[in-house]
């Protein structure tokens, strides 16, 4: 079920335990926020398993923006599916397999591992039907 929230009326309104709607807000400031429940059960899986803070670093996007970050046309995060994350002190692969494991025949997990020009590595999670995976 994929919900809409006012960044102005529910920016402390919490989804998860760990998760607070304005985590999930689009990063141009736009007020409309669009979130998957299935997604807040997951990210939440992730924090209660590693016991530390999942950093959302984009979650909804509109399609402005979605542009801008240079995201697919077709991206999970136009819908409010997708969070890209990170948890400090845990590897892009452990924080990615255990998505997978969440996950074994559906959603999507992508790895974006530090590289050449890349200083923090990231996974993104999201909760399409059919199973995806990638690096990046
Ligand atoms: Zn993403």
């Amino acid at each position: 079920m994929i919900r809409q929230y006012s960044l102005a009326k529910d920016s402390n309104r919490k989804l998860a335990p760990s998760f607070s709607a304005r985590e999930f807000r689009c990063r141009d400031g736009t007020d409309t926020v669009m979130v998957d429940e299935a997604l807040t059960v997951v990210l939440q899986c992730i924090r209660e398993h590693f016991g530390k803070p999942v950093v959302i670093t984009s979650g909804y996007r509109t399609a402005a923006h979605n542009a801008v970050v240079g995201g697919a046309k077709s991206s999970q995060h136009l819908l409010g599916r997708a969070a890209d994350i990170r948890v400090p002190g845990v590897s892009v692969e452990d924080v990615a397999a255990y998505a997978e494991s969440l996950m074994p025949d559906w959603g999507g997990v992508g790895r974006y591992p530090v590289k050449a020009g890349r200083a923090t590595g990231w996974v993104h999670v999201d909760t399409r039907a059919n199973k995806s995976r990638w690096t990046l």
